[in-house]
């Protein structure tokens, strides 16, 4: 079976590494707040650019946190709009939720992934307070028309950077463009933890601050609390892993750009839509930016093609078979339908993609499919 993602061939590639440091926190007797934890923020903001990163416990936890203090600073209110993609994890629309904020969706592009710039300011109104980017499947979502609209209606530009550890828009790292981003690093994203753990990052130290307090009980000083907080802690193993694999990400990344661009020379089938949309490599023009989180393809008969592939012992997933508007959790809320997204969750297959796939296993995903 080639695997979707060997996660265990990941880890086991890094684990000397790995071992020595969770050795280190083992012997060092401070299991949270530690050396590893200050290490790892530092060296992740310098990566990306920013000054301030604050590690919390999942990726959800640093969106919530982003909404939370953002709340708590009187810059937005109960039952403000914040603007996300239809067509996401449905983690992104629960942190709007979860504090009391109204998402308001935007179709995607069928063609990137990404939310559809053309369609924001039609919905933006008076009680607007942000856009969410989600950089989806790797792919940087920016561009100069979000950041136009985010200058005009003087919206905060907020990134959900989940998916794209190592991905430039221009020259700028995602996770380091808007004014400020959540970072997952659950296990299979390229940055990958060995449990949960995640991190916002952001150029506004003051809103860092309040963050980090919230995440802490709403305390800066022992037993004193300034707002009505949670535990939301990045563990030093956690911290420790992820400091050993952020020395190889960018390396990590190249592996899988490599192998996406394989699949779009090679894959060659009418039936299958390359994640170009015209199915011609050449027509991506952001090679060096994308770090292919997963790679996707598109077809009319997705679930055969799906079932197809496992006979021949190839292992895909959906991302994702029912996007958040059309969940039952959102029932209530009456949203109306987002054409693109929909098909998109009908068509999409993402295929085996990892720093640590086989030369021989893509070959054989490619004559799989080709034959298909
Ligand atoms: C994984 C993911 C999250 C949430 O991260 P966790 O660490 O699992 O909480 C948020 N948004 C997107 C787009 C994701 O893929």
């Amino acid at each position: 079976m080639i695997s979707f993602y060997d996660l265990r061939a990941v880890t086991r590639r890094k684990a000397g590494g790995i071992k020595m440091v969770v050795n280190n926190v083992i012997d060092s007797g401070r299991y949270l707040f530690g050396d590893y934890l200050s290490i790892f923020e530092e060296k992740y903001a310098s990566f990306l650019g920013v000054h301030s990163c604050v590690g919390v416990a999942s990726g959800l936890d640093a969106l919530r946190l982003i909404f939370r203090a953002y709340i708590e600073m009187g810059v937005m209110h109960e039952g403000d709009e914040i603007i996300v993609p239809a067509h996401t994890f449905i983690a992104t629309w629960l942190a709007v939720t979860d504090n009391k904020l109204k998402p308001v969706p935007v179709d995607v592009d069928i063609n990137t992934f990404n939310i559809d710039s053309t369609k924001i300011e039609a919905v933006i109104t008076p009680r607007t307070k942000a856009i969410v980017i989600v950089h989806l499947y790797g792919r940087n979502a920016c561009n100069d028309q979000v950041i136009a609209l985010c200058n005009k209606y003087r919206l905060k530009l907020i990134e959900d950077n989940a998916q794209a550890a190592g991905a430039f828009f221009g020259n700028r790292r995602c996770g380091a463009i808007g004014d400020v981003a959540g970072n997952s690093f659950y296990p299979g994203k390229n940055l990958g933890a060995l449990g949960d753990a995640g991190a916002v990052t952001t150029n506004d130290e003051a809103l860092a601050e309040v963050i980090r307090t919230l995440a802490n009980y709403g305390s800066k000083k022992k037993y004193v609390n300034d707002y009505l907080g949670f535990n939301s802690r990045l563990d030093e193993i956690q911290a420790a892993v992820l400091y050993v694999k952020l020395l190889e990400l960018d390396s990590d990344n190249a592996l899988r750009r490599e192998i996406a661009k394989y699949y779009c020379k090679h894959i060659s089938n009418e039936k299958i839509i390359l994640p170009v949309g015209a199915g011609d490599y050449r027509m991506i023009t952001d090679w060096e930016e994308h770090v292919w989180h997963v790679f996707v393809v598109r077809s009319k008969n997705r679930d055969a093609l799906q079932s197809y592939l496992k006979e021949n012992e190839i292992e895909t997933l959906i991302h994702y078979p029912i996007p958040p508007h059309k969940q039952k959790a959102y029932q209530q809320w009456n949203f109306p339908s987002f054409p693109v997204t929909e098909q998109i969750s009908d068509e999409v297959l993402s295929l085996p993609m990892s720093p640590v796939m086989k030369s021989a296993d893509r070959r054989k995903v490619v004559e799989v499919l080709n034959k298909w």
